[in-house]
């Protein structure tokens, strides 16, 4: 096996155990980044040298020696964080984020700032103002979005990990495309500080990894109360990676029908229930159950972040960071033209959006019902975590879909988050992980929904899946 195709868990193990040097894993990581990244273009900043002239002198923790890329929403001090957009195409942010300060406690290694979709609006990564990441499985089609630069690094065996974001599926629909592990946690759980806000009241920042183990550890390091965030949860950090027995047996498996219903894709369907028949068969319960209001999620959601969004992005006005116009005639000018040429169409979209649903005359009408709605969908969850353990549906109701087959149609696009965004509305946490193959070679993600704080129990759910149909032993992108 080649040193970069190692799992997180991996690396550590052997470099504990004084069997690789840590210099070796980076020399590895890099040399397949040189190897493959022209073709799949996940990364938007490389940091080499930054990498190799730290990679020996790490303390030893919990991550030294790992190559982890870190999605480019997020903070890095002295280091690029450009939100895939050109109104932040110069930004250098002078503090780290608090995930990345955990994971440099821990000896990490940054090996680059992932591409995304502008301020993580989107689903498809064809939102970046500067390229439009390749799914390393075809590489005609898209890596899914808006972490899709992380989810496809991980797919490449480009980084031993990722970092990415999800504000309505961004974690979890970007390793379904790309068949690797995507973990949402729970509002909360993780700290928000120094990630760029897009819809703050739905944003979570959470591991995308190439096993379910990987998940559980990172977990552990990026988790916890932070000052710096006051929506963070002052709960305990769990050992998550102690919970994967893979026993299944007596757990209370949930299948809600709306999500098995009409638009999926059979063989997404098929490949799904396959992986609850074998939990079944292990001794799991199932049963039907249904979340009734599902159907206005896609109408809320997109009514909720542009509303926030609209209000976040006010920030940039030219005047303290990021670009500004060229030409311009006064104050009022300059924003003015900024904002015209610094943000993107979907960006431009959303932020009318959300300002034409809170202005006063329609604000009950649009942002005051989406909350109404909102509530329901929480309660939706809550009355079926009354009964059961954890709800099982699919990620994404298709496969990665080919480039440019949405892009000009913002209504299909927005439907792709279909089995994403209730989970954001709730805060509630959901993983992805690969469950089979499609008929054209392209992964299928499988979603496992828990309870408040829960992480334990889904990732140990997508653990018992995992072990059993071995993936990633037995699937790979074919990039050599
Ligand atoms: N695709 C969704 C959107 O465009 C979700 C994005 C995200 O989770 N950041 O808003």
């Amino acid at each position: 096996m080649k040193l970069y195709e190692l799992t997180l868990t991996q690396v550590r193990d052997l470099v504990d155990k004084g069997e690789v040097k840590p210099s070796e894993v980076l020399e590895a990581v890099v040399g397949r980044i040189e190897k493959v990244e022209e073709r799949v273009k996940a990364y938007i900043t490389l940091t080499f040298d930054e990498a190799f002239s730290s990679v020996e002198s790490k303390k030893l923790g919990r991550l030294s020696a790992v190559p982890i890329a870190v999605k480019d929403n997020i903070c890095t001090k002295g280091i690029k964080t450009t939100c895939a957009s050109k109104m932040l195409y110069n930004f250098v942010p002078p503090y780290d984020a608090t995930v990345v300060k955990k994971m440099k406690k821990e000896g990490y290694v940054l090996i680059g700032k992932t591409n995304l979709d502008e301020f993580a609006m989107g689903s498809s990564t064809e939102n970046s103002a500067f390229f439009t990441t390749r799914n390393p499985w075809d590489l005609e089609r898209v890596p899914g979005g808006s972490s899709g630069g992380s989810a496809a690094a991980v797919a490449a065996d480009m980084c031993i990990a990722a970092i990415g974001s999800d504000t309505g599926g961004s974690i979890r629909q970007p390793a379904s495309f790309c068949g690797v592990v995507g973990l949402k946690p729970t509002y909360g759980r993780v700290s928000r500080y120094g990630l760029v806000a897009f819809a703050s009241s739905l944003d979570q920042i959470g591991p995308i990894t190439k096993t379910v183990e990987d998940a559980a550890y990172l977990l552990e390091v990026i988790s916890g109360k932070d000052e710096l965030d006051s929506t963070s949860a002052p709960v305990e950090v769990e050992k998550f990676t102690k919970a994967l027995t893979g026993e299944v047996k007596g757990l209370k498996i949930a299948l809600p029908k709306e999500y098995f219903s009409e638009g999926i894709d059979p063989e997404v369907k098929e490949a799904v229930l396959k992986c609850v028949r074998m939990l079944e068969s292990e001794g799991a319960h199932v049963d039907e159950v249904s979340l009734p209001h599902t159907e206005y999620a896609i109408s809320a959601y997109y009514i909720v972040a542009p509303a926030e969004a609209s209000s976040n992005l006010a920030r940039y006005d030219g005047v303290k960071y990021g670009f500004r116009a060229e030409e311009y005639t006064d104050l009022i000018d300059m924003y003015f033209k900024t904002r015209s040429q610094g943000f993107g169409n979907e960006v431009k979209r959303r932020i009318m959006l959300g300002t034409y649903s809170l202005a006063s005359g329609y604000y009950d009408a649009y942002y005051l019902r989406a909350k109404k709605v909102r509530t329901l969908i929480r309660q939706d969850f809550e009355r079926v975590f009354k009964d059961f353990d954890v709800i099982i549906t699919p990620t994404s109701p298709t496969t990665a879909f080919k480039i440019g087959e949405k892009a000009s149609d913002p209504l299909t696009m927005y439907l792709s988050d279909i089995f994403t965004v209730s989970v954001n509305l709730a805060g509630i946490p959901a993983v992805s992980i690969p469950c089979g193959m499609s008929g054209e070679n392209l992964p299928i993600g499988l979603q496992v929904i828990g309870n408040f704080f829960e992480e334990a129990k889904i990732l140990n759910v997508a653990y018992a899946v995992e072990k059993r149909i071995n993936f990633r032993e037995n699937n790979s992108p074919n990039l050599d």
